[in-house]
């Protein structure tokens, strides 16, 4: 595989545009009888296939990845290593989280037997970003087949082929109707599939978007999960190991060149080490290299409107006081921009309330942890966070107060690599999971059977039942409940 970036591909037959999407869905639908049928070890054998030639291909996919999107070779790997493992997990575990088991039924209703089982939803809509074209997506994607569902799939204008990728090599390992369809197109593509009456739709990309395609699945009352955008912290105690606490902030903040949704962009650090702190993510940060060359650390910032939002964050914070430690005007090499390190920023400032999506760190000193956490959580995101301590019961204390979906002690973005651990946020980060059992669940419906076993000796869900019946029920509740 060569390091220079790639030439995307050529978006040729892919079904494309909101009209395109009925006729994808109805396909999706006709075809999902059959995948249901195979049963969870026949997903699985299919699933496994599939991510067998995924890893055969991984160089392809690397560079399908970085023609779309610029990144790194690195960069892109890392997502083909995610696909891998994330596809592994929600095969692998299908059956055991969503097949029926039995629950108990209770002293009152002890003559039924209850099950509860996960069923396939029918169709699911999948609206993927383009910062992680094949590794967001196969959230999803890899819960929604494993439970019996067949997909839908929108991915980003900006990376068609990674989609397309995708569905053609489920196909080549799966011969049968196809179960995974891809629509291409902008947001009115995405729009029409929400609209297209589908079972369920995960959407992920900006809380913006993510408002208007949950008002569209109103319309036809289509559930939604959104995963929305980020604006992660971290928070160093005063006996944190800080080299590994600077090194794994510098790479939360800068790899993928910021535009992770769970990538970091604001440190709270106690007062007593941050200068030493500073002093490491500045050094490290600013040996980081940048551009088009084969050993690059970071690729560019893919959106020339990214780029103006990231100049705007760091321009308001440095007019109202914040300190450069790492770059500054002379970051913005379009398409490219350097790391940019500040420090003292004020709290109200866009850099610090909304998401920046660029290679650019805030690190802001805190008289105490408890003073990290408050700032940490006062944000209208909750997506991802990590604390650093010597103290692992401490720093498992630290995250239980993080309002964040998913925290990582003495890590960064741990989480996201560890497929049975569900991801996903709250408040403006959005709502529902990916990953992990909840995942799974996320994609099937609830169905709760109960089965009579024995006629029951009172039977108060009868209007021939005895006068007696009632007085005698409440009797019997009163003596196991009622103390
Ligand atoms: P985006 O919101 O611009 O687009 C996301 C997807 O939505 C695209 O496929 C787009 O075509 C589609 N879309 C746009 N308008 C639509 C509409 N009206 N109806 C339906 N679909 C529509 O986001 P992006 O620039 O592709 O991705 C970057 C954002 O995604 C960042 O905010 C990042 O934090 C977030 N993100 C979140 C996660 C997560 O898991 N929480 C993961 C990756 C990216």
């Amino acid at each position: 595989m060569s390091t220079a970036t790639p030439a995307p591909l050529r978006d040729a037959d892919a079904p494309s545009g909101p009209s395109a999407v009925g006729d994808v869905v109805a396909g999706a639908r006709a075809a999902q009888p059959w995948w249901e049928g195979l049963g969870f070890a026949g997903r699985k054998k299919a699933l496994d296939a599939w991510r067998v030639l995924i890893l055969r291909r991984a160089d392809e996919l690397v560079d399908v990845i970085r023609a779309e999107t610029g990144k790194t070779a690195d960069d892109a790997r890392l997502e083909v290593v995610l696909v891998a493992d994330h596809l592994r997990w929600a095969a692998a575990h299908a059956g055991s989280v969503l097949r029926r088991r039995r629950v108990p039924s209770g002293l009152l209703m002890f003559n039924q037997s209850a099950t509860v089982e996960y069923r396939p939803l029918g169709v699911v809509g999948v609206i993927g970003p383009w910062n992680y074209p094949a590794f967001i997506p196969i959230g999803p994607v890899g819960a929604a087949l494993a439970a019996g569902n067949t997909v839908v799939l929108k991915p980003s204008e900006l990376t068609p082929g990674v989609g397309r990728w995708l569905a053609d090599t489920l196909a080549e390992a799966v011969p049968g109707p196809a179960v995974l369809r891809i629509v291409t197109g902008g947001g009115e593509t995405g729009a029409a599939l929400c609209r297209a009456a589908v079972d369920k739709i995960s959407f992920t990309g900006s809380s913006a978007t993510g408002r208007r395609v949950m008002a569209a699945c109103a319309e036809n009352l289509t559930p939604v999960v959104i995963e929305g955008g980020g604006k992660d912290a971290m928070i160093v105690a005063a006996d944190a190991d800080l080299d590994a606490a600077a090194d794994a902030a510098v790479w939360a903040a800068m790899s993928n060149a910021g535009q992770t949704c769970v990538g970091l962009e604001r440190v709270y650090v106690v007062a007593g080490v941050a200068d030493r702190f500073l002093r490491l993510v500045g050094d490290r940060a600013a040996a980081l290299r940048v551009g088009d060359r084969p050993d690059a650390d970071l690729g560019p910032v893919l959106l020339p409107r990214q780029i103006e939002v990231v100049r705007a964050h760091v321009q308001d914070a440095v007019a109202r006081g914040a300190r450069l430690v790492v770059g500054g005007a002379e970051s913005f090499a379009p398409p490219h921009v350097a790391p940019i390190v500040l420090a003292d920023v004020p709290e109200d400032s866009v850099a610090l309330t909304e998401e920046t999506f660029g290679p650019v760190l805030v690190v802001n000193r805190v008289a105490s942890v408890d003073e990290a956490v408050d700032r940490a959580n006062a944000g209208a995101y909750g997506l991802g966070g990590s604390v650093y301590t010597r103290d692992r019961s401490r720093g498992r204390a630290i995250a239980g107060r993080m309002r964040a979906g998913m925290v990582s002690v003495n890590a960064v973005i741990a989480f996201a690599g560890i497929p049975a651990l569900p991801f996903g946020g709250v408040g403006d980060s959005g709502f529902g999971r990916v990953h992990g059992p909840d995942g799974l669940r996320e994609f099937s419906r609830t169905q709760a059977v109960t089965t009579q076993r024995f006629r029951p000796v009172l039977q108060p869900n009868s209007f021939g039942r005895d006068p007696g019946t009632m007085r005698t029920l409440v009797r019997m509740v009163r003596t196991l409940y009622g103390r």
